[in-house]
């Protein structure tokens, strides 16, 4: 494959990550995003997909904007391996040549997308949060946070294609269903062989999880330092529990051992955008505010009128959590 034949490549692909047999979330944010891009280019957008028997997922593909799907099917990719899904994409790729691919910035786009990008030697931008077509030359513009969040740098990749990216979860807004759409479906053969994977997967152990996982839920309670000792987040539990939503938390929390780090909302964490955000003894640095600023209402918490989550803040209660979420959960409870 020539990937400096620029003019070769049509097409936004999606690479549609599943884990036994269910779309992990972020495939219908690509699939958003995905939309957008390809109108602005007036192409084709297509999902790829592999598995083992997965064709239920197509019409959902389908059903959330995509114009056709491409296909491979093989006992071999019941589990995701690097080798396998590797070999796959990379096959598909040089046959079909897509322009843009997205792909989530999760465990397995994280270890898919830099070997795809080195196999057909072209550039990957990891974790992007904005996307756009540049409108002169109709290069993909890829944004996403450097130094810590204190910069933004936006990437092209100027002469290979595809151009490559992986995208953070929660970011891009979700594809809107209709279930009226319809698609083409391309039966990619690859030909995959045991040989060509060298790991096994023996067994995969779920995480007992106790709480709704931060993206899933409509309001988080988030704590900062500022509840003082782990046994706070009991306390925002049972607000959280009362309003039927999840608890969050800052980074100096996760550090401080008083949390697991699957709470940690921010730059380095999760990013939410759920409909209320509560953040509880918060201040608001930068790498927070990263992670939760697209929330629909923010409400804050804090002692310090001066702390800096109150700029983003709908609502600001300048006060001790100690005080103000038992109130709260009084009035919850008699209303
Ligand atoms: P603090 O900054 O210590 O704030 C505590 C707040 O509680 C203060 O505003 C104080 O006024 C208030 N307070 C104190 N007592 C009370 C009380 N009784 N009632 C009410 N309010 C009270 N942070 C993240 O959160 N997520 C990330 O993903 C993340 N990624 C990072 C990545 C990098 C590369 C770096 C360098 C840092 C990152 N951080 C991240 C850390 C971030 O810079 C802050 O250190 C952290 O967010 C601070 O946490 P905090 O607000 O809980 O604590």
């Amino acid at each position: 494959m020539d990937n400096r034949d620029i003019k070769s490549f049509k097409g936004v692909w999606v690479f549609a990550e599943q884990r036994q047999g269910v779309l992990t979330p972020v495939v219908i944010e690509l699939l958003g995003e995905g939309k957008k891009l390809a109108s602005k280019i007036g192409v084709e957008l297509c999902a790829f997909l592999a598995g083992d028997n997965v064709d239920d997922l197509i019409p959902e593909l389908i059903q959330y904007g995509a114009d056709k799907v491409y296909y491979v099917n093989n006992k071999l990719l019941h589990n995701y391996t690097t080798d396998g899904y590797a070999k796959v994409l990379e096959k598909a790729v040089e046959e079909y040549k897509p322009e843009i691919i997205l792909i989530g910035a999760t465990h397995i786009g994280r270890d898919l997308a830099p070997r795809i990008a080195s196999k057909l030697n072209t550039g990957l931008t990891a974790d992007c949060t904005k996307l756009e077509i540049d409108e002169e030359d109709g290069k993909l513009l890829q944004t996403r946070p450097a130094f810590g969040g204190n910069l933004m740098a936006t990437i092209i990749c100027p002469e290979t294609r595809p151009q490559m990216c992986t995208v953070r979860p929660g970011v891009m807004d979700k594809a809107i269903k209709d279930t009226s759409k319809t698609g083409d479906i391309i039966d990619v053969k690859v030909d995959l062989s045991e040989d060509d994977i060298r790991t096994e997967v023996l067994d995969i152990i779920k995480i007992k999880k106790d709480m709704i996982p931060l993206t899933d839920a409509d309001i988080i309670v988030s704590g900062g330092m500022g509840i003082k000792n782990a046994d706070g987040f009991k306390l925002l539990k049972e607000l959280a529990d009362i309003l039927g939503g999840t608890i969050g938390a800052s980074r100096a929390t996760v550090d401080a051992g008083w949390i697991d780090r699957s709470r940690q909302v921010g730059q380095t964490g999760t990013t939410v955008r759920p409909k209320v955000y509560i953040a509880c003894g918060i201040s608001g640095a930068i790498q927070h505010l990263a992670g939760m600023q697209d929330s629909g209402i923010i409400v804050a918490i804090n002692t310090n009128p001066n702390a800096p989550i109150f700029d983003v803040a709908d609502y600001g209660i300048v006060g001790d959590i100690y005080e103000v979420v038992p109130q709260l959960i009084e009035l919850l409870k008699d209303g």
